[in-house]
């Protein structure tokens, strides 16, 4: 997704189990079943099997879903929200982990962006979350004690890499292809190293972040496919039950995923998911992006997945920095209203259509805890912004960035589209992720 506001206009009973399914050396490497699904084994989960209760949003039931189904939470920003003083609360309206939160209403998966070093020469993070292979292992570590998995997500960058913006990692800016490559392998296995050692239960590893024939700073297919063998040859040697999965967006753009697809089997990468973003007001209808996928699957016999989706429950901003979604932004189909049925309706059609396709394995919703750091005014949420990296991108991050991040730098823009309110509550609709597997309430009546 892109971050910032102004962007768009371009646009533990299981411990052990846990700690030994995925860790280095495993010598298991897959799963009882003979395929990685990403779920890494048989471990038990602390997800409710069973239908939550006392939810009044209508549901409609997604049929043929399989009981292993990703479920995913990008949760990148939490460390730097929680270091800004936000609190997250339980649907009792008690202040618990959010990842116990998470995992008690049917989240499977938290998803963790890396980014190589999202530091200045002094130490001053760009923002973003400033979410570093440490940020990764802590989470991870904190996730699996609920029994969730991690999906790692590297960026190959020191900050946000999108359709927009592939950039070189500074420690690697003057290097050719081949050392480039030789430290995309490096940095891939020492992170899942670190990840692994912390605890955490790597389930998915992606090998890029929307890389739409663009990888850290390189623009053709010979060496956009070189780094991601090269991450993908780590994620086998380090956490081999782990599913590698490469990420593209726009999947409204026709002809664009069988391209990437073909240059990749062309290129024999590596890798078991193709994965997408999927935006509702962006990126075109859900039967095209069943249809591409698809497509994808039974060409080349992938897995498939929408690794990013999200949608707003509110057209208000909750934090003094505007939002990429809202009344008055421009450029986006409304399939939805801005509400917390409409947030809930929009999650439950893409888990539909990502379960409808071939091979379809989950869905991801992006930054589903970042919500305001909660001053009451923007000065105020600036200070938090700047020291603990709680916004899209800190004034710090100009050095790196100066053309986007450097200029628009600020707090939060998808405020309105996380699965708490401002005030860490969870809102009803993140039971979609249950709740989809049995169907709840009625639905609502048409308007005359
Ligand atoms: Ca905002």
């Amino acid at each position: 997704m892109k971050k910032g506001l102004f962007s768009i206009t371009v646009l533990t009973v299981a411990m052990s189990l846990l700690l030994s399914a995925c860790g280095e050396g495993s010598e298991k490497g897959q799963n009882v079943s003979g395929e990685r699904d990403g779920f890494c084994g048989d471990l038990e989960s602390f997800a409710p099997t069973g239908k939550l209760e006392g939810n009044e949003l209508f549901v409609e039931k997604v049929e043929n879903l399989p009981e292993k189904f990703i479920m995913g939470v990008d949760a990148s920003s939490v460390i730097a929200e929680e270091d800004s003083g936000v609190k997250y609360y339980n649907f009792d309206g008690a202040e618990q982990d959010v990842f116990k939160t998470l995992a008690e209403n049917g989240v499977t998966h938290i998803r963790v962006r890396v980014w190589v070093c999202p530091y200045d020469e002094n130490g001053n993070g760009y923002g973003g979350g400033n979410c570093d292979a440490e940020k990764a292992a802590e989470i991870g570590k904190r996730a699996a004690k609920y029994g969730l998995r991690l999906i790692v997500d590297f960026h190959y960058s020191d900050f946000w890499a999108d359709p927009g913006k592939q950039m070189v990692p500074k420690s690697w800016k003057n290097m050719g292809l081949d050392a480039k490559s030789d430290e995309v392998y490096k940095f891939t296995k020492d992170t899942l190293k670190k990840i692994n050692k912390a605890g955490g239960v790597v389930g998915l590893v992606q090998v890029g972040n929307e890389t739409n024939g663009t990888l850290c700073g390189e623009t053709g297919w010979d060496g956009v496919c070189e780094l991601m063998s090269s991450g993908s040859r780590a994620v086998r040697e380090v956490c081999p039950e782990a599913l590698v999965a490469v990420h593209f967006a726009n999947p409204e753009h026709s002809g664009t995923y069988a391209e990437y697809a073909k240059q990749l089997s062309e290129h024999d990468v590596d890798y078991d998911v193709f994965g997408s973003s999927y935006y509702p007001f962006w990126h075109g209808t859900l039967e095209n992006l069943t249809s591409v996928l698809s497509n994808v699957a039974n060409t080349y016999n992938k897995k498939v997945m929408v690794l990013e989706t999200s949608y707003a429950y509110t057209p208000d901003d909750t934090d003094f920095n505007g939002n990429t979604v809202s009344d008055s932004a421009t450029g986006l189909t409304k399939n939805y209203p801005f509400s917390v049925q409409g947030q809930a309706d929009a999650l439950r059609d893409v888990i539909d259509a990502a379960a409808k396709a071939t091979n379809g394995i989950g869905v991801c919703y992006w930054e589903g805890t970042w919500i305001t750091v909660g001053g009451a005014s923007r000065e105020e949420n600036k200070a938090l912004w700047e020291k603990y990296g709680s916004g899209w991108a800190s004034s710090y991050s100009a050095a790196y960035d100066p053309n986007d991040a450097g200029k628009y730098y600020g707090g939060c823009a998808v405020d309105n589209q996380a699965l708490f309110d401002r005030d860490g509550v969870p809102l009803p609709s993140l039971q979609v992720f249950n709740l989809v597997r049995y169907g709840n309430g009625t639905p609502p009546e048409a308007e005359e």
